[in-house]
């Protein structure tokens, strides 16, 4: 009998293979529980892929007066700058003052709490800056002052991945392309139906299916009813470098949101991102020409490289399952996340609403703390000082390695070793182990990787391979999707689609 048909029991199920659902299940599988986590596509197939990638406090919810989200956001994100040092990394952001927006004293006392309400912080702290006579200002339109201050950035599908990757490493049962229909309760347990044909019991569940958290409950009749989440969609587009230098820029726009424009994949720049109500399917949002022609409107109220729908390399979109609090303005509704518990009695099952990526590990303690009654005994909180995989750099951090990597693997060009640096840090031993050359399918993603990322990192499909677990899809065209296609199907190692 196949895994897939037998009948399992396990402490906790997790419903979703996003930033939440990987990062409860890596934290309960470390304390001791039996973990199984069901995702219905890819892992990070969603809204886990789709953000705009940055570790941080969220300096406009601020203005929202969501005090208590952006202090603990601060301090996550100097908790994950330590457990994945490889991935995370810090990255000045430059906000140009403009006529009619935000006044500098405003913006200066913004920036101070941003500075000390997280409780300090090792990236350098904010400054004003004269934007006419330093190279913090080039590229853009003339425009005399402004500020620069730190948060952190992330390839967020790789984050998903490695927490998948500890929790399975720790015992939990993680399988992709398996959806939860639905679960009735029988005494103790809930009883779940897998689409693989498979049969759960569980003593708890963790509903963090984002988008789909109310479908998921309507699925499950004996659990507890929610108000739908509110679905927003957020687009943002890929163009060529609008500007030069490793610093983002935060764009003040008319109707008070911030753009933020991030230097991308080498000779692109990241512009997001929107906020607009959305009813459709949340499996394959797309970008709407309103939503593109406002980013492009908002840079090119910035910079003098003018943009337009024509420019665009790519775009992405996602949906933000936010808890309904009742706000009519879609920018303005929760950002913090809300933990839903269901019922008076074991089994439970907790819903996540809301949330950030950069969040995600202290929504997995609380969810567990939430949990902890209706579970088997568990140790200690523990994710908080744990390196990610790959996270255990040697003393030097991220740029002794990527010089190591580079001597080690001299076959590799400069930017390919800097990539893999970044992308599996110490873990790039798995990968490329004793080779001495590789097979290179372009734009140095080699037929090791793609071997490791199938059996290590649960790929499947060429895009899994091109769009999550790396990035150079964007770069590669048809010809590397053709190669890495061709590369699977002749070796039997998966799907390619
Ligand atoms: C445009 C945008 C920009 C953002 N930018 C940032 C940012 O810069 N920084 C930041 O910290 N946060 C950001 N966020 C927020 C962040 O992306 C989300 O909070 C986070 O990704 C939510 O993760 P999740 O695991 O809850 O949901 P998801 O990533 O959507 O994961 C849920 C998973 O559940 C699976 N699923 C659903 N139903 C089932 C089922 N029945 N069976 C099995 N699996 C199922 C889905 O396939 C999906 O993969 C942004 C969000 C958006 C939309």
């Amino acid at each position: 009998m196949t895994t897939s048909t037998k009948s399992r029991d396990v402490d906790l199920l997790v419903i979703g293979g996003g930033v939440n659902g990987t990062g409860i299940a890596r934290d309960a599988a470390g304390r001791g529980l039996k973990v199984m986590l069901v995702e219905q596509d890819d892992l990070a197939a969603h809204t886990s892929s789709a953000s705009s990638k940055l570790i941080h406090g969220g300096l406009r919810y601020l203005e929202m007066y969501e005090f208590r989200l952006v202090r603990e956001a601060l301090e996550e994100r100097e908790k994950l700058l330590d457990i994945a040092p490889h991935l995370i990394r810090g990255m000045r952001f430059v906000m140009p003052l403009a006529d009619g927006m935000r006044p500098a004293w405003l913006i200066r006392i913004g920036l101070f709490l941003y500075d000390h309400i997280g409780g300090g912080s090792r990236l350098p702290k904010s400054v004003g800056v004269r934007l006419d006579r330093t190279a913090w200002g080039k590229g853009l339109k003339p425009v005399k002052r402004g500020f620069v201050y730190s948060d952190g950035w992330v390839d967020d599908a790789r984050l998903v991945v490695l927490n998948a990757l500890d929790a399975a490493e720790r015992g939990a049962d993680i399988r992709t392309h398996v959806k939860f229909e639905g679960a009735t309760r029988e005494t103790d347990r809930w009883v779940a139906k897998l689409g693989d044909g498979s049969i759960v019991h569980a003593r708890a569940i963790a509903n963090t299916s984002g988008p789909w958290v109310g479908k998921v409950l309507d699925d499950m009749p004996a659990a507890h009813h929610e108000p739908p989440p509110r679905l927003v969609k957020g687009s943002h587009i890929v163009v060529p470098r609008l500007f030069d230098g490793d610093h983002a820029f935060i764009l003040q726009n008319d109707d008070k949101r911030v753009i933020f424009a991030i230097p991308y994949q080498g000779d692109l720049t990241l512009v997001g991102t929107t906020d607009k109500p959305f009813d459709g399917d949340p499996s394959a949002p797309t970008i709407d020409p309103d939503e593109t022609e406002y980013l492009c409107a908002s840079v090119n109220r910035y910079f003098t490289r003018q943009t337009s729908a024509h420019d665009v390399v790519t775009s992405y979109s996602g949906v933000r399952p936010l808890f309904d609090d009742g706000n009519a303005n879609a920018s303005k509704v929760t950002r913090d996340y809300v933990l839903k518990l269901g019922t008076a009695d074991a089994p439970q099952i907790l819903s996540a609403f809301g949330g950030k990526i950069t969040t995600y590990r202290r929504l997995s303690e609380h969810a567990l703390e939430e949990l902890a009654p209706f579970l088997p005994p568990m140790t200690e909180a523990w994710t908080d000082d744990a390196p990610l995989p790959g996270g255990d750099l040697p003393p030097g951090g991220i740029a002794a390695f990527v010089e190591t990597v580079g001597k080690r693997w001299p076959f590799l060009d400069d930017a390919t070793a800097l990539r893999m640096a970044h992308a599996y840090g110490t873990r790039i031993d798995a990968v490329l182990g004793d080779a001495t050359s590789i097979v290179d399918l372009g734009h140095g993603l080699c037929t090791r990787e793609v071997d490791y990322l199938v059996e290590s990192e649960w790929a499947r499909s060429v895009e899994d391979i091109l769009w999550r677990r790396t990035k150079l899809g964007i770069h590669g065209g048809a010809t590397l999707r053709d190669a890495v296609s061709e590369y699977l199907t002749a070796n039997g190692l998966a799907t390619p689609a």
